[in-house]
């Protein structure tokens, strides 16, 4: 069986180390000493001057929204994974969605200032499969109307705009450290702001407002992570750079066939060093989608498709909005599989099968 992705996992002598360490100082969660270390380690590696390990992506994104007091109208991308809008209402926020560019199947910011009333509080943009929102012109929307920005990177680990971290853009930024992503500490996630009072109240807001043993500062929720996710971190964080260059090589191997394929890929700008996360395409139609993923499932084969369905359709979304753009791509994109450990001659196979189908 070909799954859509396959989680990292290093030689387990190499977590069986951190483990040993655990045991000695029987401390396992509540901003152990390997929280701290990994926290270092990925400032070091992302080069970002701020950051908080934090339970999942989702509680990530929460966090934010609590730390920048936002309420109201929260302009989103229908384009996204379901965490993305259900945080937002979670949190007592109502989303706004405005459509995406159909290249980078990010929101449109030329659509943005159009859906701004004065009860809109801020931006929560999506960098949809590690490719980068137009965060420039996003960011003078905000500034000029008066808005928050919230970046969910939840697929943008290590990737760069003009050489500096995407996650530096926004008043925070988000990632998700989950098993099936690029970089992954089991289940985790990170907060990332440049904002140093900002960094303070997520803090708070990720230890119930602990400000020691017997004083509360504000209010919070446990949003910490432990020891054991910090140690995975740790090792895996060691092996990202050689699994973005293995992806990089599968990624290329895919490009060869795709130039012969009734599609599209997204467009990466040219300024921006990709991770690699995902493989996705864009098909000229949904009919065509569909026969391939059946095809390809009878071949033990399973791609994914991300993101389905567009996130206006969610059940609690009462927004009448129409964003014809997203839901005609959310209709027809699918992530091939693409994962450390496939090969060359499986992605032959992959793209021989949708040939087949398209040429029948
Ligand atoms: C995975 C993901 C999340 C949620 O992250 P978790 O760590 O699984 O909670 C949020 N947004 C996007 C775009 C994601 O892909």
């Amino acid at each position: 069986m070909i799954p859509v992705t396959k989680p990292f996992l290093p030689p387990i002598e190499e977590y069986e180390k951190y483990l040993k360490g655990i045991w000695n100082r029987n401390w396992l969660t509540n901003n152990g000493p390997l929280v701290n270390e990994l926290e270092l380690a990925l400032k070091d590696y992302l080069k970002i001057k701020h950051l908080l390990f934090v339970t999942n992506g989702t509680i990530a994104i929460q966090l934010a929204i609590k730390a920048l007091e936002l309420k109201g109208k929260i302009i989103t991308t229908p384009f996204s994974y379901v965490a993305t809008t259900s945080s937002l209402v979670w949190e007592g926020c109502e989303p706004v969605f405005v459509d995406i560019d159909p290249r980078t199947c990010n929101i449109d910011p030329s659509k943005i200032e159009e859906a701004i009333t004065p009860d809109t509080s801020a931006i929560l943009a999506t960098h949809v499969y590690g490719n980068p929102c137009d965060v420039e012109a996003i960011d003078e929307i905000a500034k000029r109307r008066n808005l928050k920005v919230i970046y969910d990177g939840a697929h943008a680990f290590g990737v760069t705009l003009k050489g500096k971290s995407i996650f530096e853009y926004g008043d925070i930024s988000t990632c998700s450290f989950h098993a099936t992503k690029l970089f992954h500490t089991v289940e985790g996630g990170s907060v990332v702001t440049k904002d140093p009072a900002l960094l303070k109240r997520m803090a708070y807001l990720r230890n119930f407002g602990h400000d020691g043993p017997e004083r509360f500062a504000q209010l919070g929720i446990n949003g910490k992570n432990s020891e054991f996710h910090a140690a995975m971190g740790l090792v895996n964080l060691k092996y990202v750079d050689q699994i973005i260059s293995v992806r990089k090589k599968l990624s290329e191997q895919y490009d060869k066939f795709v130039r012969t394929f009734q599609g599209v890929k997204p467009t990466i700008a040219p300024d921006v060093s990709y991770n690699f996360a995902y493989y996705p395409v864009i098909f000229n139609d949904e009919k065509l989608l569909l026969k391939v993923v059946e095809t390809l499932n009878q071949n033990w084969i399973h791609p994914r498709r991300y993101f389905f369905p567009s996130l206006e359709d969610l059940p609690y979304v009462h927004q009448k909005s129409h964003c014809e753009v997203a839901r005609s791509i959310a209709h027809r994109a699918l992530c091939l599989p693409l994962f450390d450990t496939l090969t060359t001659e499986e992605i032959a196979m992959i793209f021989r099968i949708i040939l087949r189908v398209q040429n029948n």
